[in-house]
């Protein structure tokens, strides 16, 4: 089920009162409307009555998809651990919105994170074009998967540029793959991003 409240909050345009539906948590299984919505980042806004501009709302959400076994929980927070164990389900948190987002395409490419998390590690400093040792906390993003390659995005300090990587050679990366993934066992939550995968490898 999807867990619905309302949110009173002034427009930043006209500060005239409007009222924004808020989401705690989709069930992408029972409503695949709301998977579009999440990816399309229309939930939790809404249209101010008088001025007509978009508010949109900041806030924790459980995304719950039963086909994949798979829960995102996005805490503004920052919370790393949940002592809320679910058999047999893939359970991550994250921290922005944009990280939910991420995760979402990534169960759709019938990847999983540590996969991603270490392609973006390893095609960095080719992305970027220095060394590894240069990292300055970057971001990079998965964005999905076209004409079988997995395509990202980076954010550095010189701008924001495109990479791939061919999905047909993410096989040779499976002892690495194996590592990580045993640090994050199915049916426990887990922050799966770059600090975690390093702590692994
Ligand atoms: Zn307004």
């Amino acid at each position: 089920m999807s867990l619905i409240t309302s949110h009173s909050v002034d427009c930043p345009c006209c500060g005239a009162g409007v009222s924004v539906p808020l989401y705690e948590s989709v069930n992408v299984s029972l409503e695949p409307a709301l998977k579009e919505r999440v990816l399309k980042r229309t939930l939790n806004c809404a249209d101010c009555p008088t001025c007509g501009e978009t508010v949109a709302v900041e806030a924790d959400l459980l995304y719950h998809d039963m086909q994949k076994q798979l829960m995102v929980w996005l805490r503004l927070d920052k919370l790393r651990e949940c002592q809320l164990p679910l058999q047999h389900h893939t359970l991550r948190i994250v921290h922005s919105y944009d990280a939910l987002i991420e995760k979402v395409l990534i169960y759709e490419t019938s990847l999983d994170d540590c996969v991603i998390e270490l392609l973006k590690y390893i095609l960095w400093p080719d992305a970027s074009g220095r060394k590894p040792e240069e990292y300055r906390g970057d971001e990079i993003r998965f964005t999905g998967e076209e004409g079988g390659d997995l395509s990202f995005l980076l954010f550095a300090p010189e701008g924001t540029k495109g990479f791939s990587f061919p999905k047909s050679e993410v096989p040779e990366l499976a002892p690495l793959v194996a590592k990580a993934r045993a640090n994050a066992p199915a049916g426990s939550w887990h922050v799966v991003d770059r600090d975690f995968l390093l702590a692994g490898l």
